[in-house]
């Protein structure tokens, strides 16, 4: 790297740049809003607001008569109890949509989390580019479900406050909806317009503020690699093609090299953001930078043994040192 000299003028040595051989890129995740709803957001004195915001909102939406929200992962769904639990009993007004098919819990057992493993992140990278971009989608539940005890929290209150005014709670659950469109109607009212994909209806749906828990998604890395796009080798869907090394596959040309972290869910899977992989992600980047690896790395870290070894035998042996920890494959975090 070249830091700036004094004389800031220089190419290359101006403030603010530097030079490197290779590029490591971990520019991580955004709140992401869905373009029907992106009108929603610009909507004046409605609130209306994406659930990383949340928390700084929550005064203005307990005080508001009717709040929905739309998202059915971990964030919607505490946004949901919290919201749930602070409202006045009997009048509750809350909506909460979700556009998967029911209010699912996450994959949580020991060998469902395995797809959280080098293992699986190796042989998901050797799969055909139209099996990945089917993958993916399926496996929503993996890191889109909620948490058991988020559910069961959710049923006990809306139980509770049944249980404890005349009839069911102001409260209406549902899944299968998709927004597709929504705007403004008045100064302080909106209206989303419904689908319900397997009943094929539609429906109006007026409120006075969303949050929209609609999940994040990776930052764009295209434009900070605009000078080197002629560049980048892309796959049938226009993405950067990855390597197993996190590298980016460029024309030869480019004698240095570009990593990417959390930018290659289409390549490795849906491990790429995960936390618990971290270590290991970067671990494999810096051994493919330094001529002598510097991190010893286990050849084998799940009990499963993904896709078929091209002798057809299944019978390898677990090497004793690398064993996975006893909570999980990589003792995965999950908040
Ligand atoms: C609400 C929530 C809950 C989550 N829970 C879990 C969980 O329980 N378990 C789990 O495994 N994962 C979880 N995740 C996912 C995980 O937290 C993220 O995938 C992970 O933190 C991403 O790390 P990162 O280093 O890739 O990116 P980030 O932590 O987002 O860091 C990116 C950094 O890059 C900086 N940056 C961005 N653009 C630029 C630029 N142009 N120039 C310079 N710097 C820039 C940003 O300011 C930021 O500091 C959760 C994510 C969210 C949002």
């Amino acid at each position: 790297v070249t830091r700036p000299g004094p004389a800031g003028d220089e190419e290359g040595q101006s403030p603010g740049r530097v030079h490197a051989r290779n590029l490591v890129l971990g520019v991580g995740t955004e709140p992401y809003v869905p373009e029907p709803l992106r009108p929603l957001a610009e909507a004046p004195n409605v609130p209306v607001l994406h659930s990383s915001d949340y928390l700084e909102h929550r005064e203005r939406l307990l005080a508001t008569g009717h709040v929905t929200v739309i998202g059915s992962g971990q964030s919607g769904a505490e946004v949901f109890l919290d919201l749930l639990r602070n409202r006045p009993l009997g009048a509750e007004g809350l909506h909460w949509l979700a556009r998967t098919p029911a209010f699912a819990p996450m994959e949580y057992s020991k060998l469902g989390l395995e797809q959280f493993s080098p293992d699986y992140t190796r042989y998901f990278h050797t799969l055909p580019e139209p099996v990945r971009d089917q993958l993916v989608p399926r496996q929503w539940q993996l890191y889109k479900g909620i948490a058991h005890e988020t559910i069961d929290a959710i049923h006990h209150e809306l139980y509770r406050r049944a249980l404890h005014s005349d009839g069911w709670p102001g409260a209406v659950l549902t899944p299968g909806v998709t927004v597709r469109t929504a705007g403004r109607i008045a100064a302080a009212r909106l209206e989303l317009h419904l689908e319900h994909t397997q009943q094929g209806t539609r429906a109006r749906h007026t409120t006075e503020a969303v949050v929209l828990a609609t999940g994040y998604r990776e930052r764009p890395v295209d434009t900070l690699l605009a000078a080197l796009d002629p560049y980048i080798r892309r796959d049938a869907s226009e993405r950067p093609r990855v390597e197993a090394d996190h590298r980016l596959v460029l024309d030869p040309v480019i004698k240095g090299s570009v990593y990417v972290q959390n930018a290659e869910r289409h390549t490795h899977g849906v491990g790429t953001p995960d936390l618990g992989l971290a270590a290991w992600r970067s671990a494999v980047i810096l051994n493919s930078l330094l001529a002598e690896p510097a991190y010893r790395l286990p050849s084998r870290t799940a009990f499963t043994a993904f896709g078929l070894q091209p002798s057809g035998r299944c019978d390898t042996v677990i090497g004793g040192p690398h064993l996975p920890d006893q909570r999980g494959p990589l003792a995965r975090t999950r908040t």
